[in-house]
């Protein structure tokens, strides 16, 4: 808390990110007179350094522990909160700490080289977060997103269910007016932080009517987790990220105050994806991290580990397996931050965003693939970080968008260029 508040100061004394603030702007045009740097601000590199430093003192050596008990990582959650690493997207009118999307993906990238268990937990916050950020009202803001600044809580984003996914039009969970009220009833799938949170993001279907566009038939509310009638499944076994929890919701009768409504009645879809844009950045930044994790693990091993009296790192084919690793990592890197810098400029990101989490999210799957292979035998097993890795790292093809859906999005966005 201590810190958090030191941290909250020094932002608010001017202390500010690029893109923030004209002081930094100011600085950053200094330090690059043709209008291009790669160059972070001294305040980005200690927000950098500082998640750095908690990455691997307090979540690397944690991780592989919670990965075995699939216990929810609060202890650390909690740290990272009082640190001031998480939920730093929210304004300053609310009591944040107003960071723009680079910023905060630049520490996300640190947490999860930690663990992408621990960094989806805490990244799943920004998604429940963001349409309240985005489509909220100031009431709505500052009672939901306020008290995210005074204790470390937690949200959730409620759209996908057991039958709808990608096809998010497709989803069934319905919201009936009645009176002063809206009355849900349906079921939500594969909700992170479905079990710990607060409150959460629900999408629902207001109009009835199969024929209305999904640009109207939709509603977007903000619902608190403790109303009667909401039902939280059990915490899902999955293939990797095992700490981080995710779960079923069923809602019987839920009734929600006309007031937790985002905008207006049908403006639930345009939020619901809108969010995206900016929570698709910080989700490249997570699977970079892991890959950078994997590339750092496997460069070691490679000059420890000798077969034919020398280090595997002096076999050429291993070498090069190490520059390929590099070159993805790299690029990941440039494209999550190209994506997150386009939105804080304000510009429309959607083709930049798809493109950094549809890289970003492959890579990371080829990356650790990689890695398992420079530790041979070892990285088939539990003892080694790898393993683990590779476990992780699938989910980047899955959530927030699966790889089919983000080419699909680019697809879009490229042919419309061409068309106009
Ligand atoms: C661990 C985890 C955490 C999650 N967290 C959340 C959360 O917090 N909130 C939330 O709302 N959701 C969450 N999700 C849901 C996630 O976003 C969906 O699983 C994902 O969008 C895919 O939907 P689906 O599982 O229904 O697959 P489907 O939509 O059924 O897709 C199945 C396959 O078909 C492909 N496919 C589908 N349509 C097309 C198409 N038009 N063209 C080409 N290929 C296509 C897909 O790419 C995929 O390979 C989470 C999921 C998991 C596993």
């Amino acid at each position: 808390m201590f810190i958090n508040k030191v941290l909250k100061a020094s932002v608010r004394t001017g202390l500010r990110f690029q893109g923030t603030s004209t002081k930094v702007a100011a600085s950053a045009v200094r330090a690059s007179p043709g209008g291009f740097s790669f160059e972070l601000t001294e305040q980005q590199k200690e927000f950098q350094q500082l998640a750095r430093k908690f990455a691997r003192e307090e979540i690397v050596p944690a991780a592989p522990l919670y990965d075995r008990s699939g216990e929810y990582p609060f202890p650390i959650i909690k740290m990272a909160w009082e640190l001031g690493l998480m939920n730093g997207h929210i304004p300053e009118d609310c009591g944040g700490m107003g960071l723009g999307i680079f910023d905060s993906c630049l520490i996300t990238e640190e947490l999860a080289f930690g663990c992408t268990g621990v960094q989806t937990a805490i990244e799943a916050n920004s998604l429940g977060q963001m349409p309240v950020i985005i489509a909220g009202n100031d009431a709505q803001r500052k009672k939901y997103l306020g008290r995210m600044t005074e204790e470390p809580l937690m949200c959730a984003y409620c759209v996908t269910e057991p039958g709808a996914g990608s096809d998010v039009a497709g989803i069934k969970t319905r919201a009936e007016k009645k009176g002063d009220e809206y009355v849900v009833n349906g079921q939500k799938m594969w909700i992170t932080n479905g079990g710990k949170a607060n409150w959460y993001f629900l999408l629902a279907r207001t109009d009835p009517d199969p024929k209305c566009p999904a640009s109207k038939a939709f509603t977007g509310f903000i619902l608190d987790a403790d109303s009667p009638g909401v039902q939280i499944g059990r915490k899902e076994m999955n293939m990797g990220q095992r700490c981080s929890d995710t779960r079923g919701i069923t809602f019987e009768d839920v009734r929600i105050p006309k007031e937790n409504v985002l905008i207006g009645e049908g403006a639930g879809f345009k939020i619901a994806m809108g969010a995206f844009d900016k929570t698709r950045p910080p989700v490249a930044a997570g699977a970079t991290g892991l890959a950078q994790r994997a590339l750092e693990e496997a460069t070691k091993y490679a000059l420890e580990r000798k077969t034919f009296g020398r280090f595997i790192a002096e076999h050429q084919a291993v070498a090069f397996l190490l520059a390929e690793m590099a070159i993805k990592v790299e690029l990941a890197r440039m494209g999550y931050q190209r994506s997150a810098w386009e939105v804080d400029e304000g510009r429309r990101n959607t083709y930049y965003a798809s493109i950094a989490k549809a890289f970003a999210g492959d890579i990371a799957n080829q990356v650790a693939s990689d890695a398992v292979q420079v530790f041979g035998g070892n990285g088939f097993n539990s003892e080694y970080p790898v393993e683990k890795l590779m476990r992780d790292a699938k989910i980047y093809q899955i959530y927030e968008g699966t790889a089919q859906i983000q080419r699909l999005i680019i697809s879009r966005e490229l042919l419309s260029r061409f068309k106009n």
